[in-house]
């Protein structure tokens, strides 16, 4: 049996009181396994991002616990998330959310905590194949495609135990978006990165190892994929 690093017990997270109360996560619990994809489907509005961001550190839950491995951080206080965020964590948005005024380079090496040594930036972006003169390059001169390698580039340089993308292809074309989803894949076989995807597009559920889905804040079901499909495949 894989082991697990993430556990998510009936989380909740409620905005708002009386008639008008929006239960955006209404008492989820789930396990993610080292090396595994875990895709996480649902709807416009059914939590996923409250569910990510909660688990990312950015948001705080209104019940329920998020242990990684072995560890509540929900109970963190301000210091020790931020030191979370930073360490443990590698976000990538649906927008990229790049620093415009710095090279994509710079954008890499910013999120690495000690001196880069070794030119572990210039070989993360080799790795999402941007090469060097890319690098250079700031945001703005960056095909869409290009700018969500640089943030890949950015959350896997600093060898952070899980990867949680929030739409990773939603602002892509389905062929640029499809580039990126084979990418992600060879990075979990090849690195045995854990990976957490949210996503509406139900076929990319198809390249997951594990597909939980969400509706109205609660899950609705859960499958494993015993023969993923390879992302190159996946049409939507
Ligand atoms: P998804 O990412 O699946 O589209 P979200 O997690 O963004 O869904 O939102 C889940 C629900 O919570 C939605 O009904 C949304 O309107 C509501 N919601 C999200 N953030 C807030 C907020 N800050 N204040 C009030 N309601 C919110
Ligand atoms: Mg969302």
């Amino acid at each position: 049996m894989a082991e697990r690093i993430l556990e998510i017990r009936n989380l909740k997270k409620y905005y708002g009181k009386g008639e008008s109360q929006v239960k955006a996560l209404d008492g989820v619990s789930f396990d993610v396994y080292k090396g595994e994809m875990l895709v996480l489907l649902g709807n416009s509005g059914c939590g996923k991002s409250t569910l990510l961001n909660i688990i990312g550190g950015m948001d705080s839950p209104t019940e329920g616990e998020v242990l990684l491995n072995g560890e509540d951080i929900t109970k963190y206080k301000d210091k020790e998330l931020t030191r979370y965020r930073k360490e443990k964590i590698g976000f990538i948005f649906q927008f990229y959310n790049l620093l415009p005024d710095l090279t994509a380079l710079e954008n890499v090496r910013m999120s690495l905590l000690k001196k880069d040594e070794g030119h572990l930036s210039e070989k993360a972006l080799e790795a999402v194949g941007l090469g060097a003169n890319k690098g250079k390059q700031y945001p703005s001169q960056m095909s869409g495609g290009e700018q969500q390698r640089v943030s890949i580039a950015r959350a896997l340089v600093k060898g952070a135990d899980i990867i949680l993308c929030d739409e990773p292809t939603g602002a892509l074309d389905d062929k640029t978006g499809r580039k990126i989803l084979e990418l992600l894949q060879e990075i979990v076989r090849e690195k045995g990165q854990t990976l957490l995807i949210v996503t509406h597009t139900t076929p990319i559920a198809d390249m997951a190892n594990r597909v939980i889905t969400l509706r109205n804040g609660k899950i609705e079901k859960e499958r494993v994929n015993e023969h993923p499909l390879e992302a190159k495949d996946i049409v939507w």
